[in-house]
């Protein structure tokens, strides 16, 4: 099963300008250089294990594709292109997400997403407290991920790996404003 960490920034709307997330992560040496034969995908950097802790006893872990034996995943970054339509991620076992008024769950929220695939200036109203706010400002509990300029760390797992401050501040001085993140599983 895919899995990966999704880095997003709160200002869902921010756009990053051209290279810009590029040139950070490269400085960082989160990653290094683009994997070949894979659009927008990177190498994984000399300092990824710096950026990334790893909970608990986690299995080997390839961070290049050359230490992967076959059939292993590895780890790498993809930075997926930007178009009209917000980016959107949510875990293939997420539980409803909360209504960030009053904490109740959505109890129809994979129908409310569908539709907000189709028109994504649609608000989700709470059944409970009536009040509306889009999707990502409802409480995923990490299951979810939203923005415009997202960075996904491939391969993986749920709460495996957390990202640094130091990695969390780096990316919130960009656009100056905080950077949460996601674990997302394909069904
Ligand atoms: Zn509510």
């Amino acid at each position: 099963m895919n899995a990966k960490l999704i880095l997003f920034s709160n200002h869902i709307e921010w756009q990053a300008p051209n290279n810009v997330l590029i040139e950070t992560l490269q400085q960082l040496q989160l990653m290094a250089d683009p994997l070949p034969n894979r659009d927008d995908h990177y190498r994984s950097g000399e300092r990824f294990m710096e950026h990334l802790t790893f909970v608990g006893c986690s299995p080997f872990i390839a961070l290049q594709p050359e230490e992967a034996k076959a059939n292993q995943t590895y780890c790498a970054i993809h930075l997926p292109q930007q178009s009209n339509h917000y980016y959107s991620a949510v875990d293939s076992m997420s539980t409803a997400p909360h209504c960030p008024h009053c904490r109740k769950a959505h109890p129809t929220w994979q129908t409310a997403l569908q539709q907000w695939h189709k028109n994504q200036t649609q608000r989700w109203s709470c059944n409970i407290c009536e009040k509306t706010s889009a999707p990502w400002q409802w409480n995923w509990r990490k299951q979810a991920a939203f923005g415009r300029s997202v960075i996904e760390i491939l391969n993986i797992h749920p709460h495996e790996a957390i990202p640094s401050q130091a990695l969390l501040d780096a990316l919130h001085a960009l656009n100056q404003t905080p950077w949460q993140y996601a674990y997302v599983r394909e069904a």
